[in-house]
């Protein structure tokens, strides 16, 4: 009898494989798990018909798609000192360059200027700039000018010489540290 049970158990066990074989032959290979702390490495393009919800975490869905805003004091990014550039998390694009960052005690990421700002001049940098009044008061919004991801708010009391503070939420980023000091010039501009 224990030996019957045993055979059984050796052919139930080879029809679940089989099966699971067959199941894992029909999820499509692009639907993959992305941690929040590699990026997306893969996405260099944004596509109109690219599924957010599959790319994304949550957390950078609600934050990028949805204009959500992470906790204060959470962010990856906040106390991140390396030499190199912000991308969006979305698309990849440059936004910020390391040098401007600073610490403006406020718990999010904080940066003096875009990447590509020159002087006052934003319109070779990769972000825009919208009006926004869901902070109960007339802010700005920044987002990525590639994909149209929410990236946080920029607001009009930061450092000198810019006096700008972009507030941008570490989940929209991800981070590429510069390689052998090469000149920010020659990252791609999309
Ligand atoms: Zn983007």
């Amino acid at each position: 009898m224990s030996r019957f049970v045993a055979r059984l158990s050796v052919v139930v066990s080879q029809q679940a494989t089989v099966r699971s074989a067959v199941l894992r032959r029909r999820i499509p290979g692009f639907i993959r798990p992305v941690s929040t702390s590699q990026g997306l490495q893969s996405l260099t393009r944004y596509n109109e018909t690219t599924d957010w919800q599959k790319k994304l975490t949550p957390e950078q869905y609600v934050v990028t798609r949805e204009k959500g805003t992470e906790v204060p004091f959470s962010g990856i990014y906040l106390n991140h000192s390396e030499v190199g550039m912000y991308h969006c998390v979305c698309c990849d694009t440059p936004l910020f360059n390391s040098e401007a960052k600073y610490d403006s005690g406020t718990g999010w990421p904080a940066f003096k200027e875009a990447h590509g700002t020159w002087e006052r001049d934003e319109s070779h940098a990769s972000i825009i700039r919208r009006p926004d009044n869901s902070l109960g008061s007339a802010g700005t919004e920044v987002l990525c000018k590639n994909c149209d991801s929410h990236l946080g708010h920029v607001f009009e009391d930061g450092p000198d010489p810019t006096g700008q503070r972009f507030c941008i939420n570490s989940v929209a980023l991800t981070f590429k540290p510069r390689e052998n000091n090469k000149p920010d010039d020659k990252e791609e501009q999309n």
